[in-house]
């Protein structure tokens, strides 16, 4: 059930997404950015080697507790300069989306779904620099692997994210890590633990890592707990179980 609240919410900021707007124009957008800085950069690589290979799951670690530590720390907390991002997550995309009503409607929705195209522009550099320190000091196919790495986790957190709020979950219901993510991420959604709790948006490994997430599972657990709900902490504040999701 939708509170008024959110009813109004969605209402009013529906009616600020400029007429020229399209959502899949905006996937697309951050698709082909992504897409095209990987495939550019694969074409750099020339016969790695298994040392160069093993730098693509420390990236991948790298930068599941980078989206971690941006969410929890600028996402939901007011920091001078970065305003912008802490209100249009906490003060917008929470309000849009709850625990209750996690789901987008239109593709015209995609606005608050996902992340303006500069925010992928701005991770793209960040990566880029890491991969030109480590193509300095040790090997440049690493470096761009590195920018490999970096561009598929971010098409990942797109991708799933999304996936916890499409309204059908008769496909994602079923999708490993998927599943996961859609109970973990709307769990997420409840404000009463939204400022602390369940932080990751593509595997919960840093939730799990930081003691942060709802559920008292160990890792393994954690990667392919799905919907099941037996595991939830007893300890969170005022926490409801995830009603909203179909099927359960
Ligand atoms: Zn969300
Ligand atoms: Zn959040």
């Amino acid at each position: 059930m939708m509170s008024a609240r959110q009813e109004a919410f969605r209402a009013a900021y529906r009616a600020q997404i400029a007429p020229a707007y399209h959502g899949l124009v905006h996937v697309a957008l951050i698709y082909l950015i992504g897409g095209a800085t990987l495939w550019y950069a694969a074409q750099h690589i020339h016969a790695a080697t298994l040392g160069e290979i093993a730098i693509i799951p420390v990236v991948v670690i790298l930068a599941n507790i980078f989206e971690w530590f941006l969410h929890a720390q600028v996402m939901h907390r007011p920091r001078p300069g970065l305003m912008g991002i802490y209100n249009r997550h906490t003060l917008a995309h929470h309000q849009f989306f709850t625990q209750d009503a996690p789901f987008h409607d239109t593709v015209r929705d995609y606005r608050i779904v996902f992340f303006p195209p500069y925010a992928l522009i701005a991770f793209l550099v960040m990566a880029s620099v890491g991969g030109l320190v480590l193509a300095a000091v040790w090997s440049a196919n690493a470096g761009w692997f590195t920018v490999c790495t970096a561009a598929g986790m971010y098409m990942n957190y797109e991708f799933f994210h999304w996936c916890c709020h499409v309204h059908d979950d008769r496909i994602v219901r079923h999708l490993p890590f998927v599943n996961t993510i859609r109970r973990h991420h709307i769990a997420h959604h409840n404000t009463a633990i939204m400022m602390n709790h369940n932080m990751n948006l593509t595997y919960p490994f840093a939730d799990w890592l930081f003691g942060t997430s709802d559920l008292n599972r160990r890792l393994l657990g954690h990667l392919f707990n799905g919907y099941d709900t037996r595991f939830i902490r007893d300890d969170l504040p005022k926490v409801r179980r995830p009603a909203a999701m179909a099927g359960e």
